[in-house]
């Protein structure tokens, strides 16, 4: 789970790294009513979960109501690279010195915690790395030492910021890295990390990736779950506790296993079509299953055809085969099936689909057949 900004700035701020004050607001009176409760000059602030928000309009300072009011209008409903605005944040304004990147997140291929900071923050950290590698100084922190003081200034040293900011920096560091260890995150992000005129280090923006499995540990992560921008077929899959990704194509799918539904997905394409998303059924297939899975692909409008692929290995074809007649006969179908059945007992399955065939099911012995089938269908290849 990503959270926005302002969600961010608040974890930040349980873990005591010290972020502007602030507040939210859905509304242009809330905006002003929180910009006169903070006192200008305020940044009003889009709340997307995508980068580059200032380059497309989506953060501008104001000095008083008027223009607060102006800016709030201007970016409520903005659509910044497919994201409407439909929050914002209004902070106290900082005087910006110098605008620094510091991250923590895990490096998968070593099997250590990652940690980044770059003097040249502000812009994206991947054309700093493309333009200047140098200017990144990482730190790789095996978990079980975790990150002590005497290494944190060791790595902030390699960074080479303003002195006066050093001592800021690595108390923040340390407790980044707290909320990313403590906090069960996958990425923590603050791009820029401020030091301003005045001489203090503070958090400008906050970028936060919560590990959501971790939730049973983490009471205060349910305030944050009813905002986030599921989309719906997302948030029904999981309300049935499936393998599910949504994706902008026609071919529903269904699969038993995820290494199954991932070459599904690769088949699919490879025909010329376009999968409307991932599912993966695991390892027992009963009508129940089919049942919610069929449900969730039907409530997509874009799917325009249902291609179940499914390869009996425990669960056999024939208790398979049950489930998808009964599913169907159960389910509200918007689109036709096309089904490939292999594996334990296939010809028992492939019998009783036979016996149930029509222009709304049906069947092909290969997955090659049954994905040119299913596209074919959908009006690709
Ligand atoms: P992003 O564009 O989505 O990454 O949004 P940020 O929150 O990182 O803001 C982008 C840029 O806006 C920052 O790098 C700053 O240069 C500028 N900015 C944001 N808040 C303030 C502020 O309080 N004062 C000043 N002077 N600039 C700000
Ligand atoms: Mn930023």
């Amino acid at each position: 789970m990503d959270l926005f900004e302002y969600q961010g700035k608040q974890y930040f701020a349980r873990y005591g790294i010290p972020v502007s004050p602030g507040g939210v607001a859905d509304t242009v009176e809330e905006a002003v009513a929180q910009a006169e409760k903070i006192g200008y000059p305020v940044v009003v602030k889009a709340q997307v979960q995508v980068g580059g928000r200032g380059k497309a309009g989506g953060i501008k300072l104001a000095e008083n109501a008027a223009e607060t009011r102006q800016h709030a209008t201007a970016i409520l409903g903005m659509n910044i690279r497919g994201h409407i605005v439909k929050r914002l944040w209004i902070e106290k304004a900082s005087t910006i010195q110098e605008e620094y990147y510091a991250s923590f997140t895990l490096d998968r291929s070593k099997k250590l915690h990652l940690g980044m900071l770059s003097a040249r923050g502000g812009m994206d950290i991947e054309q700093v790395a493309a333009e200047d590698p140098n200017a990144i100084a990482k730190i790789w922190i095996n978990p079980v030492d975790g990150l002590t003081e005497p290494v944190c200034r060791d790595w902030v040293a390699q960074a080479k910021l303003s002195p006066q900011a050093v001592a800021g920096v690595v108390d923040i560091l340390l407790k980044l890295y707290r909320c990313y260890i403590e906090g069960d995150a996958s990425l923590v992000e603050i791009n820029p990390l401020i030091f301003t005129q005045e001489g203090i280090v503070r958090a400008l923006d906050a970028k936060v990736s919560l590990d959501d499995p971790a939730i049973s540990r983490h009471e205060e992560w349910k305030t944050f779950e009813g905002l986030a921008p599921t989309d719906e077929r997302e948030r029904l899959a999981k309300e049935k506790g499936l393998q599910y990704v949504g994706l902008d194509g026609n071919v529903g799918i269904i699969a038993n296993g995820a290494g199954l539904a991932m070459s599904t997905v690769d088949i699919v394409h490879q025909v010329g079509g376009k999968p409307a998303n991932f599912l993966d059924i695991g390892g027992g297939a009963d009508a129940d299953v089919l049942v919610d899975a069929l449900t969730v692909i039907s409530s997509d409008p874009a799917v325009k055809v249902i291609f179940i692929n499914i390869f009996g290995g425990i669960t056999r074809c024939e208790e398979v085969a049950k489930g998808i007649i009964e599913a169907t006969q159960r389910v509200q179908l918007k689109a036709p099936i096309v089904v490939r059945l292999d594996g334990t007992n296939a010809s028992e399955g492939r019998a009783m689909i036979t016996a149930h065939l029509s222009d709304q099911l049906m069947m092909q012995s290969t997955m090659l057949a049954a994905a040119q089938k299913a596209v074919a269908m959908a009006g690709g290849k």
